[in-house]
């Protein structure tokens, strides 16, 4: 039994989930902008749910309980997941944003130390491994922006929750869709798996949009090419690498 390290704000107000028949693999990372009660009504006008709303201040409303399945994910895919949907295998948690996660200030110090918080716990708790700790647009790069170009990847390798690539290591290959395939992107829409790619690991590419409609509607701007193809190229080879250490390590790690 592992005790959860943090307070409960408000918990399960909302009906919508189905029970779990998959082991949790992922955890999937959302931002919204209103407070947690606004989000609620968002959620309950779509009947959707997600587990965790995390606001500006770090206050965790628990909306639906870790053993069930939430509706958060939708229409969504990462190497080596099964089905349509990564709903059934994943733990969805909502990050407050006023401008959809534009910019680094647009998430809070105290947000971001809870998620951490949350996700160390998880971690351990369902014995999650560290790369696949996603956000939304990392696994539906056609449909969502969220959480942004500005939502703080580094802090939570900071804090040993996810796994960052070095420098140093690279795979030798010019192979665009390939390497986005290594590290787990759906590249049927190329423009769209490239630009998710950026708003991660790339955010200086990533044009900050303060129309939020316009954001939602339009997740990647078409025919999208990085402005330094050089430095793209260079950044996809380590992360790929990165990903392919990570995953052979935990082979070893959880197989030996
Ligand atoms: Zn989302």
């Amino acid at each position: 039994m592992i005790n959860r390290p943090f307070k409960i704000d408000f918990e399960h107000p909302l009906p919508y989930f189905r029970d779990r028949t998959e082991p949790i693999k992922y955890i999937i990372i959302h931002c919204s902008r209103g407070t947690p009660e606004q989000q609620l009504e968002i959620l309950n006008e779509y009947k959707i749910s997600v587990h965790y709303i995390i606001d500006l201040k770090g206050k965790v409303t628990a909306v639906v309980p870790e053993d069930k399945v939430a509706y958060h994910a939708g229409l969504s895919r990462w190497k080596g997941s099964q089905g349509e949907s990564l709903n059934g295998s994943s733990i969805g948690i909502e990050v407050q944003s006023l401008d959809m996660g534009q910019r680094h200030k647009s998430y809070t110090t105290a947000s971001i130390t809870k998620v951490c918080i949350l996700i160390a716990y998880l971690i351990k708790k369902y014995k999650i491994r560290r790369e696949n700790i996603l956000g939304h647009s990392d696994v539906a790069p056609t449909r969502k922006p969220d959480p942004g170009a500005g939502f703080p990847w580094r802090k939570l390798y900071n804090h040993d929750v996810l796994f960052w690539y070095h420098k140093s290591m690279r795979i030798k290959s010019n192979d665009e869709k390939e390497l986005l395939e290594i590290i787990g992107y759906d590249t049927s829409v190329i423009e769209a798996a490239r630009y998710a790619f950026c708003r991660r690991f790339l955010p200086e590419e990533v044009e900050v949009i303060d129309d939020i409609q316009y954001l939602v509607d339009n997740p990647y701007p078409l025919n999208f090419t990085p402005k330094n193809q050089e430095l793209y190229m260079l950044r996809l080879q380590c992360v790929a690498s990165a990903f392919e250490e990570e995953r052979k390590r935990n082979y070893w790690f959880f197989n030996n």
